[in-house]
């Protein structure tokens, strides 16, 4: 999570900062409507924050910061139309148990359950599953408070207007409700091993259509990737006696996230350890468990880093990962985080990183303790394959792209930068970030 203290707001990563000139928490959407007006009446900036878990400057504002958390109700279930209406700030977390309850879920979703689903979804987050899209393709309709203050309903038959507003990146206004479609609850079979990446890559094709969802995560260093392949099922979820628990909880907090951590530790204080280390990083072996879907969609995350990731045409993966581990070693980075890789359909949606094709996402990471120049070193390097591949950065995930070359990978550039003119003309929502990817 982020954090608010003494007047400072970070990121949960910790790479971002600010310090408002105030910390709003409005309850209704009238109460942030007249805080909305007064910063427009006097030409001050508003912006609105999930739950910091962007790594990028996207909600950074010198001006007043809006915590949208208390505006997280359930507002109306249509179970003729399959949606649900819900507050922006409720987080992703709160939505899964809410729909579970109401036996509905969200058909795919990203690893965690943190984020707010305002925040996630203004960025293009997305899971994994070559028939399935990112969550903005979930959104039926909206409401978008815009630079003056007032509340526009958005739907499909408002066109770019709507698909502008779909993946927003917080610059076109603050989104205060989504209507999203919705599937009735299911279960998926999460089937996780390790296998060798080459031959992953001479079947990556199969693999992603033979499966629901499947992701893999190739651990630099060696040859080997740790895979999940997530299959939906009608198969009853076990009930986990003590022994099951406890074998859970070995697996999924102490090896994945303490020890790992534990991993990255020893290798920022010693670098030159990080290939041997690599080799014994903890993996439990071969594992199948079945249980409600947003339960296997999302993990904990404990230990903290610094994230890149860019969505290229599916046909490009192999190469791509296989260009990604030559420069690794020709250039001698050393790096203790796997590679993810993740696959999505393609959509309409005007700046979502799968716009017009099937997507492969390929996220780098580097544990949060590293010297920056290292990280740096490595991100420019991966950031230059993707280029070729015309890769499009996650918004909400480092880059070092500026508007001149984002305008380039979006064919519906254009419709984006109208709906912000017609949205925010005098740029009440702007910030630094803002001006770099979409201009002043
Ligand atoms: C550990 C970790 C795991 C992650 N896993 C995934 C993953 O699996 N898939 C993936 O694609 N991404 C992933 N991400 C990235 C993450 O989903 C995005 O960065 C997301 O934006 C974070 O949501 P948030 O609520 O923290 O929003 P913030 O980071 O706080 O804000 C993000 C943007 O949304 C805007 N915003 C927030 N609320 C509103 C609103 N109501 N109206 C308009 N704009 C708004 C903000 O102004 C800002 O521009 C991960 C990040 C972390 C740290």
């Amino acid at each position: 999570m982020s954090t608010f203290r003494r007047g400072e707001w970070s990121n949960w990563a910790g790479n971002q900062r600010m310090r408002p000139v105030s910390f709003e928490r409005p309850e209704s959407e009238s109460e942030l409507s007249s805080l909305v007006e007064r910063a427009h009446g006097r030409r001050q900036k508003v912006k609105a924050v999930g739950t910091g878990h962007s790594f990028t400057s996207t909600a950074l504002t010198d001006g007043f910061l809006v915590d949208m958390s208390k505006l997280d109700q359930l507002v109306a279930v249509d179970r003729e139309a399959m949606t649900v209406t819900v507050g922006a700030g409720i987080t992703i977390a709160d939505l899964n148990e809410t729909l579970h309850g109401l036996g509905l879920a969200l058909p795919n979703l990203g690893d965690i359950a943190y984020q707010t689903i305002s925040g996630a979804i203004s960025t293009s987050t997305h899971g994994t599953g070559a028939r399935f899209n990112g969550l903005a393709a979930q959104v039926r309709a909206l409401r978008l408070m815009t630079g003056d203050g007032s509340v526009v309903q958005l739907s499909p038959a408002d066109g770019p207007l709507f698909r502008a507003a779909q993946v927003g990146v917080g610059a076109l206004g603050i989104v205060t409700q989504y209507t999203l479609g919705v599937v009735p609850a299911f279960r998926l079979r999460a089937n996780e091993g390790a296998e060798p990446l080459e031959s992953l890559l001479e079947s990556i094709e199969d693999n992603v259509d033979a499966n629901d969802h499947f992701e893999f995560f190739w651990i630099p260093h060696t040859k080997w990737a740790l895979t999940k392949r997530n299959e939906r099922t009608s198969d009853p979820a076990p009930t986990l006696g003590p022994r099951a628990r406890a074998h859970r909880w070995y697996s999924k907090t102490l090896m994945e996230n303490y020890a790992f951590g534990a991993v990255c530790k020893v290798g920022n204080l010693r670098p030159s350890l990080i290939p041997r280390l690599a080799t014994a990083l903890p993996s439990t072996g071969h594992s199948t468990t079945v249980s409600e879907s947003y339960q296997i969609f999302a993990s904990k995350r404990i230990v903290r880093f610094l994230e890149m990731e860019y969505s290229i045409p599916r046909e490009h993966c192999a190469e791509a990962l296989r260009r990604l581990r030559a420069m690794i070693d020709d250039k001698g980075h050393l790096v203790s985080f796997p590679v993810e890789v993740r696959f999505t359909a393609g959509d309409d949606i005007t700046l979502s990183t799968a716009h017009g094709r099937p997507s492969a996402y390929i996220a780098v990471h580097m544990h949060k303790g590293t010297p920056w120049p290292r990280i740096e070193a490595y991100f420019r390097d991966v950031a230059t394959i993707m280029a070729d591949y015309g890769g499009r950065p996650h918004w909400g995930k480092m880059h070092f792209l500026g508007r001149a070359d984002l305008s380039r990978l979006y064919p519906k550039w254009d419709e984006f930068l109208a709906a912000r003119d017609h949205f925010d003309p005098t740029r009440t929502f702007g910030n630094a970030y803002t001006a770099n990817c979409f201009g002043p």
